[in-house]
């Protein structure tokens, strides 16, 4: 049975991928991610793919990136060429979000931080509780959305900062409720429940800035769906965004992969630091719960 019927699904091979961002150390976080995926593509038939997620050039750095290559390799992670670098990619992120600002989904916001923070303080002092995201961030006030295209323009003629905002609401109110994604919990992907997308609870979310012209949430759904990929396994972390993301693949009229999401039980210690400390791959693996028999030097 379909889960939405509006959204195409994918009849391709099953293709998974591992996406870190080059702004830190892989942590067993990570190795638990690479590995389940790759076990999953393994068990499948299907292929792993590995996508570099470095949009913010200012936290993101080259020698960060070496060593998930090669945190990787020590762990026995191998995925298919090419990689892509969502760095190489912004073109891409650019022209869906024009398809988005013509539709008018997408604003632009021109509220700073201090003057949300200003703005909200003076209400909760009136005794309004101001709701926030799943992530316990507000919500965009949203003051300027009313705005109209005149005065927008002459802000921006201006060189005012803001921000493109999807006007959460009105992109609600564009596709129809309910939204919904497939989860499945087995390793032969065969078990699914419907999940029920609730993008409203994050208000209007960023899509992209000034200083890096594209958002998490976009580059994701764009490069998903370039890829082909079909199933999408990532930390509990990330498990809420999904409704924001399903919400953009139907407007932006791309295909829904399926999801499963990883239990938040991995420590953050860093494969680095473990390897140093004489931890091999296998044990690695172990505590990933996969089966180590593919690890390097398996027991
Ligand atoms: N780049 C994200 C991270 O490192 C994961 C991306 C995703 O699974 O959508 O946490």
């Amino acid at each position: 049975m379909p889960h939405n019927p509006k959204t195409t699904r994918l009849p391709t091979l099953p293709t998974f991928r591992f996406a870190p961002s080059p702004n830190g150390q892989l942590h067993l976080g990570h190795a638990y991610s690479a590995l389940l995926n790759q076990a999953l593509a393994k068990a499948n038939g299907g292929r792993m793919l590995l996508r570099i997620e470095d949009i913010d050039t200012t936290r993101c750095t080259p020698a960060f990136e070496a060593s998930i290559y090669e945190d990787l390799r020590w762990l026995g992670v191998e995925w298919e060429g090419p990689v892509r670098r969502q760095s190489q990619h912004f073109a891409d992120y650019q022209q869906a979000l024009s398809r988005l600002i013509e539709d008018g989904l997408v604003y632009p916001a021109f509220m700073s931080r201090g003057e949300i923070r200003a703005f909200i303080a003076e209400s909760e002092s009136r005794g309004r509780t101001w709701p926030r995201d799943p992530d316990g961030a507000p919500l965009y006030p949203a003051v300027d959305r009313g705005l109209s295209q005149k005065e927008r323009r002459k802000r921006m003629a201006d060189g005012a900062p803001f921000a493109w905002r999807l006007d959460v609401e009105a992109a609600v109110e564009r596709i129809g409720m309910p939204l919904t994604w497939g989860e499945y919990s087995n390793e032969a992907l065969s078990e699914t429940r419907v999940v029920e997308a609730q993008p409203q609870a994050w208000g209007d979310v960023v899509l992209a800035r000034r200083e890096i012209p594209t958002s998490y949430h976009l580059s994701v759904v764009i490069d998903d769906a370039l890829q082909g990929i079909s199933h999408v396994v990532r930390g509990m972390d990330l498990y809420l965004a999904t409704s924001i993301q399903r919400l953009l693949q139907e407007l932006l009229g791309l295909p829904q992969p399926d999801g499963r999401k990883l239990s938040k039980s991995q420590q953050d210690t860093g494969l680095a630091a473990l390897r140093k400390a004489g931890m091999t791959p296998v044990e690695v693996w172990r505590l990933a719960g996969v089966d180590p028999s593919g690890a390097p030097n398996p027991p």
